[in-house]
């Protein structure tokens, strides 16, 4: 395996020579296969995956475990062999269920890494794909350009204007202008090698050909691995808040453990059955299925979310989504379908509205705007045939190309015509970009005036390029632009634009000579304005409806575009956006302090014409007005503010992959709507996990009461360890499960964020707990009055029946607390819960009546109508749970 350690030195020949590959048509794919076995996957490998055996063994370790096979050994040597054997085989079973648990939560994060993979343009056998980055080869021939992350360590053959930014490797943030030449030093540092690209770093500008020299572990950022950019691990705020409510259930654990034990002793108990049942009455109160239920939450939430297109990048996101208090969102895909299509075009003298309706013979005027529209423009005709037009490209570009079709003029026509020789790039800062052209053919009338063979094409906002005209074409000619003319450009556009029309305008101007090593950004000035096209983009049908919940849900929706402000209004106006004070600027912007624009952006939901940095400021300012904010973005500048909001969003198609980088979500359809449905989702999430605490915690309240209180209804202990146990496996374990993924409740997003500072259990979930504990303490307490003969101390038929009774009231509770829906359709919906349930019902069953199997838990079969009892105390149970929740809706 060569490593090409000085390929930075050698000139491009020997690049190619040594890599053996070609500059044209790159590998074959049968080369790059073998060179796969060579080399390898271009993967980072990653921090040690935890193996099945490990996720086993980790289950034996957990405090809970060690404690019961800790009492399991003491009561062996005591000679409780029963005890001993019981305590070992729910030790078993809790190790099985934890074991599951996290082997499928690992399962669908594994999945999820898998998605987030990027996709690299790489010429194979003389064609150019897209392939998985992790299949790529030394010696493969890739494109990279604005937006990618460099996806190995490469050596630059081509380009144009490319700048890289490395702050990955180097910490420099400045970006590199990079060239294909040959560096002299062999061992200048890595920030030196201008002609190479490293794993990792960020295309900010430009786009070259490049030639993979080294991958994977052997890239730079290999080298410092740990360093992975995929799915991170980590826990979650909520996790770690769990962690803390569980310290404290542990000592409360320890206090009643204590307390039972003691009771018991001071009644003539022995110290080792008391120790005993301390040990169960711990075991009890903590809920040891917690952080398995809360991973397994939120990796299966994660799971049902990219089923609805929202890939999720970060774990944490999925809790936060619940709490998300504003969504600020891109208009043009996002809010909008970005199906561009021209529906206006507009010169001086001439404006066609309805383009193309009637075919016809066109102005000179207008197809230099068509002209200039598709040449300045990267899309592509794929192909053109009757009836089928194939564009790739950019929305905007592609509708720009396709209206130059219908007036008969086809792109590559143009373009051998007048081929493109340089280009300054669209950025959202500028909103505009410019093309250089030879002026091959001056034939036509159209650049009659022009007396260089070059000339500059530019098209974008009508601001932007307005701020540049010096002159204006006309029906007659060139005339220089003044105030007169101006106004009726902008009136022209403002009637075009509070319509919803997105409106691009278009230039061009004499180039005398071409230089491809001037500055060409410099030429964007002293241009001539030809006019102006308008462009219909329909709202997203389904970005309406998601735009009504918002409002429901007590979200404020919130557009930040660079479109013009008055298309921005009127395409809020449509979707239903609160437009309240009206709109604000980026010039707006800059012209008020950090105080005043809190004060706007506490009512200000549209922002237009504004830059990617303006939207960092944005964050800031609702953040520090205490919102949630979730904010979308697709380009290399947004990742700031991705990166500073709670829920960075970033576009699944038209993202950059450093904008991906930078989210804690990707949408995979661009679709502001599915951001609204992972909120629902996320909400759900949380609703589920307290679901599962309340459920917990109030059955384990009830529990110790039973333990604590059971001697004043003359019983010592009320149920011995294996009793305690099972039933703690059952609900915590089981249960539990099926309750850790209820859907969502329909009324979710009619009531407003949950705060993200509010305690996990708040006063409601305290009160539930408090009450329901109670209520099964008193209903215990009951039966043992009720069924315990003291004539006969020896006879335990009253505990098998307390044991079926708490068993039945724990699977009302979770009936109880389960999202409203009607009660048969509610078996389907979660077939997790309805299959639990049966399985804890055959369970429970089969401890109490078959035979041998309820010596084992000292439990007697109970009499058919003691056994309808005890389940009628369980649906009482139940209904109880439910008016709590009906009352609270009141
Ligand atoms: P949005 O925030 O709605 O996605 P953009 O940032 O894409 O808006 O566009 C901002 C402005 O830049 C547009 O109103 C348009 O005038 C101009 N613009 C957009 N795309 C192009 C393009 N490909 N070429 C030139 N100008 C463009
Ligand atoms: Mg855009």
């Amino acid at each position: 395996m060569k490593l090409f350690e000085n390929i930075h030195t050698e000139t491009i020949d020997e690049v190619v020579e040594e890599l053996n590959t070609s500059l044209k048509s790159g590998l074959s794919s049968t080369e790059a296969q073998t060179r796969t076995r060579e080399y390898g996957l271009n993967v980072l490998e990653e921090r040690e995956r935890k193996s099945p055996w490990k996720m086993l063994f980790e289950q034996f370790t957990e405090t809970m475990v060690v404690i019961l096979i800790i009492a399991a050994v003491i009561s062996g040597f005591l000679g409780k062999e029963i005890e001993t054997i019981s305590i070992l085989t729910i030790v078993v079973l809790f190790a099985i269920l934890g074991f599951i648990q996290e082997f499928r939560a690992e399962k669908a994060m594994a999945a999820l890494k898998k998605l987030a993979v990027p996709l690299v343009k790489v010429i194979r056998d003389g064609k150019t794909q897209e392939i998985a980055s992790k299949h790529l080869v030394p010696g493969d021939l890739i494109i990279i350009e604005a937006g990618n992350i460099v996806p190995a360590d490469v050596r630059i053959v081509e380009t144009s204007n490319l700048k890289i930014q490395e702050a990955a490797l180097t910490g420099e943030a400045d970006p590199i202008d990079k060239r294909a030449q040959a560096v002299s030093k062999p061992d200048s540092p890595l920030g030196d090698r201008v002609n190479m690209a490293y794993m990792g770093t960020n295309v900010t500008l430009g786009r070259s050909k490049a030639v993979v020299v080294r991958t994977g572990m052997s890239t730079e950022l290999g080298k410092i691995a740990g360093l992975i950019q995929d799915v991170q691990k980590e826990k979650t705020p909520l996790q770690s808040r769990l962690d803390q409510l569980g310290k404290w259930l542990a000592i409360g654990g320890g206090v009643a453990a204590v307390m039972v034990a003691i009771v018991g002793i001071m009644m003539g108990e022995t110290f080792v059955d008391m120790f005993l049942v301390g040990i169960s009455v711990a075991v009890a109160v903590i809920p040891e299925g917690l952080p398995a239920v809360l991973t397994i939450t939120l990796a299966l939430g994660s799971q049902r979310m990219l089923k609805r297109n929202a890939l999720i990048r970060k774990l944490p996101a999925v809790e936060t989504l619940g709490s998300v208090t504003v969504i600020c969102s891109d208009k043009t895909g996002t809010l909008t379908e970005n199906k561009m299509t021209v529906t206006t075009i507009e010169s001086a003298g001439v404006s066609i509205h309805n383009f193309p309706l009637v075919p016809q013979k066109y102005p000179d005027n207008v197809l230099l705007n068509l002209i200039i529209g598709a040449l300045c423009n990267d899309a592509e005709i794929k192909s053109v045939q009757e009836e089928d037009l194939s564009i790739l490209g950019e929305p905007t570009e592609a509708a720009l190309v396709e209206a130059a079709v219908k007036a008969g003029l086809i792109k590559h026509n143009l373009e051998s015509q007048w081929p493109r020789l340089g280009e300054v790039p669209f950025d959202s800062n500028r909103m505009r970009m410019s093309t250089f052209h030879h002026l091959r053919d001056k034939g036509s009338s159209l650049f009659r005036e022009i007396n260089s063979e070059h000339v500059m094409f530019m098209k974008g906002a009508v601001d932007s390029l307005l701020s540049l005209s010096s002159h204006i074409k006309t029906e007659t000619g060139v005339e220089p632009i003044n105030d007169e003319w101006v106004t009726r450009i902008k009136n022209a556009h403002d009637e075009m634009a509070s319509k919803g029309v997105r409106i691009l305008g278009f230039a061009y101007r004499t180039v005398d000579a071409f230089d491809q090593n001037a500055n060409l950004y410099d030429l964007e000035d002293e241009v001539i304005f030809v006019g102006m096209a308008g462009l219909i983009d329909p709202p997203r049908s389904a970005a309406k409806s998601a735009i009504k919940k918002c409002k429901t849900a007590g979200i404020r929706p919130v557009m930040i575009t660079g479109d013009y402000p008055l298309t921005a209004l009127a395409i809020a106006k449509e979707l239903g956006i609160d437009i309240g004070p009206g709109y604000l600027t980026s010039e707006s912007l800059g012209k008020l302090s950090d105080e005043e624009l809190q004060k706007k952006v506490a009512k200000v939901s549209v922002f237009a014409r504004v830059a990617p940095e303006d939207k960092l400021r944005i964050v800031n300012c609702l953040q520090s007005l205490g919102e949630v904010v979730a904010m979308t973005g697709d380009g290399i500048n947004d990742s700031p503010a991705l990166k500073k909001a709670n829920i960075g969003v970033a576009m699944g198609i038209t993202g950059t992959d450093v904008s991906k980088e930078a989210s804690d979500m990707v949408l995979l359809d661009d679709n502001f709507a599915t951001i609204v449905t992972s909120v629902e989702e996320g909400r759900a999430i949380f609703d589920n996990l307290l679901r599962f605490i309340k459920f917990s915690l109030g059955g384990n309240l009830g529990k110790v009461l039973v333990m604590l209180f059971a001697p004043i209804a003359g019983v010592i202990i009320a149920l011995n360890p294996m009793q305690l146990l099972w039933l703690n496996l059952l609900t915590d374990g089981l249960m539990g499960l099926g309750l850790g993924v209820e859907p969502a409740e329909k009324e979710n997003m009619d009531r407003p964020p949950r705060s993200t500072k509010k305690p996990i259990l708040d006063k409601p979930a305290i009160t539930h707990v408090a009450w329901t504990g109670l209520l099964m303490g008193l209903i215990a307490m009951g039966v043992i009055y009720y069924y315990y003969d003291r004539s006969r101390p020896e006879d335990t038929y009253w505990q098998s029946m307390l044991f079926a009774t708490i068993g039945f009231i724990q699977i009302g509770h979770a009936f109880g607390l389960r999202a409203s829906s009607h009660f048969v359709l509610s078996a389907v919906s979660n077939l997790a819960f309805t299959v639990v349930t049966l399985l804890t019902l055959i369970l429970q069953l089969s401890v109490i009546y078959v035979p041998r199997l309820n010596d084992f838990f000292s439990l007697m079969p109970l009499k058919i109508e003691d056994l309808a009892v005890a389940m009628v105390l369980g649906v009482v149970y139940s209904v109880s749970v439910r008016l709590e929740k009906i009352l609270m809706k009141r």
